[in-house]
């Protein structure tokens, strides 16, 4: 690792300046200097990155979306990751066991099928449904008395993001980009309306371009420009199990459409989620005890044999979702301040979409156009003003 404090500690100016180093800024950072724009700086008021979201997430990655945008965000990404060590030299853990998606309604089915017939519409080509009896093959400990199907996609898996988000930004600094820790953004600052630099806890620093890639602290790193950004964040919790080989490890992610349990192999044990509808927005970051039974009866429900799983509390997080209000992501201008951009509201997927977030975004400042997606305008900041909201149905 360089030593990335010290590259270029005095910065008086900045092509581009990013609020945050998490798995997207520093999606973004790399990026910029592969793209030949070197002079970025990353500004992170943590002493060391991942201690926002990045480091709480569950690595899942996927391309079962019911969008077409966050479809081609995941068909950018999850490529990225397959080829990630050959691209940068470095790991993004990406193991490609799957998303299985377990339907135990009709009307789960019928969602499952719409949705494929879109995602091989826009080139996901290995995504199939199941009959119970392939779903019981694939995870012969499931109670399958009630599924009636289910859809499967085997380049879905996981990555490890704290691999990536360093990967990247070793990489960008290595092509110019400097990162500094333990600094806070703490004014953005206007001329004639647009972006002319940045207050930090070290001092101003100018630059024609902010990229706002504060997770689950968005609004207010917006707000610091005068730009209202809808961005909640939202509690979030993860049980990792204590070693279990009851199970197959080479299992794929498990969703269980009944009630939004899903559960993946991590370690030697499972890592187990379920996203409480009953929690409300806000910076809570404690882990709840009470929530480990909440897990535990959908587990041993869906898994009869995880009755016998060993949970130590301790080990348990809680980290933020960054929900936006139609539950994709926010990336691009924000026309009001020219040289503002967003990446921000990625409400569960911002790991599974930062390489194509970074992509997009660079696109955008360097060339004011790209093609990952066929419009990133629906994505645009000024969709909320204009009430041209998406809908997403598979928040996980
Ligand atoms: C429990 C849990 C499970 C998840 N599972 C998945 C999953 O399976 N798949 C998936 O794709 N996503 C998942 N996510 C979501 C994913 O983790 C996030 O969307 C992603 O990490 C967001 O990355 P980020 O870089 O935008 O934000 P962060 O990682 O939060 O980084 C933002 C950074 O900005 C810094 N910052 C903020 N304000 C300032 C400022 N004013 N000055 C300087 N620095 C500042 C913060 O210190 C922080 O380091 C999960 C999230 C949680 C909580």
């Amino acid at each position: 690792m360089l030593p990335l404090d010290e590259a270029n500690t005095n910065l008086p100016t900045a092509d581009v300046i990013i609020i945050g180093s998490g798995i997207v800024g520093s999606s973004v950072a790399w990026h910029l200097t592969q793209a030949g724009c070197r002079n970025v700086l990353m500004v992170e008021r943590e002493s060391h990155q991942g201690k926002g979201s990045t480091g709480k997430s569950m690595g899942g990655v996927r391309a079962q979306f019911a969008t077409p945008v966050n479809i081609q965000m995941s068909l950018y990404s999850i490529p990225f990751y397959a080829s990630f060590e050959e691209r940068l030299g470095l790991p993004s853990e990406y193991r490609p066991q799957g998303y299985l998606f377990v339907a135990t309604k009709p009307s789960h089915l019928d969602y499952l099928r719409t949705n494929q017939t879109l995602q091989k519409s826009l080139g996901l080509k290995q995504v199939r449904m199941l009959t119970r009896d392939e779903i019981v093959a694939i995870v012969p400990q499931l109670r399958s008395d009630d599924v009636l199907g289910g859809s499967f996609c085997p380049t879905d898996g996981f990555v490890d993001p704290y691999s990536v988000m360093v990967g990247f930004t070793t990489r960008a600094c290595e092509q110019g980009a400097t990162l500094w820790r333990s600094t806070e953004v703490t004014g953005i600052n206007l001329e004639n309306g647009r972006i002319n630099g940045v207050e930090t806890t070290r001092g101003p620093v100018s630059t024609p371009v902010v990229v706002n890639a504060a997770g689950p602290w968005a609004a207010q790193a917006a707000a610091l420009a005068g730009v209202d950004l809808p961005v909640e964040p939202l509690r979030r919790m993860l049980v990792p199990t204590e070693p279990f080989d009851g199970v197959s490890h080479a299992i794929p992610m498990v969703i269980d459409m009944t009630n939004g349990f899903h559960f993946r192999p991590e370690s030697l044990g499972f890592l187990l989620a379920w996203n409480d509808p009953e929690e409300t927005p806000g910076y809570k970051t404690d882990f709840e005890p009470s929530f480990i039974e909440k897990i535990l009866v959908r587990a041993a429900d869906r898994v009869p044999c995880f009755e016998n799983l060993a949970v130590n509390p301790k080990r348990a997080w809680a980290g933020l979702y960054e929900m936006s209000p139609d539950h994709h992501a926010i990336i691009g201008p924000v026309h009001e301040v020219p040289g503002f951009f967003c990446a921000n509201g990625f409400s569960g997927h911002g790991v599974m979409h930062a390489p194509a977030t970074g992509k997009i975004l660079s696109d955008l400042i360097l060339r004011g156009a790209t093609d990952v997606v066929d419009s990133a305008e629906v994505l645009s900041p000024g969709r909320f003003a204009k009430g041209a909201l998406l809908h997403e149905t598979a928040v996980l």
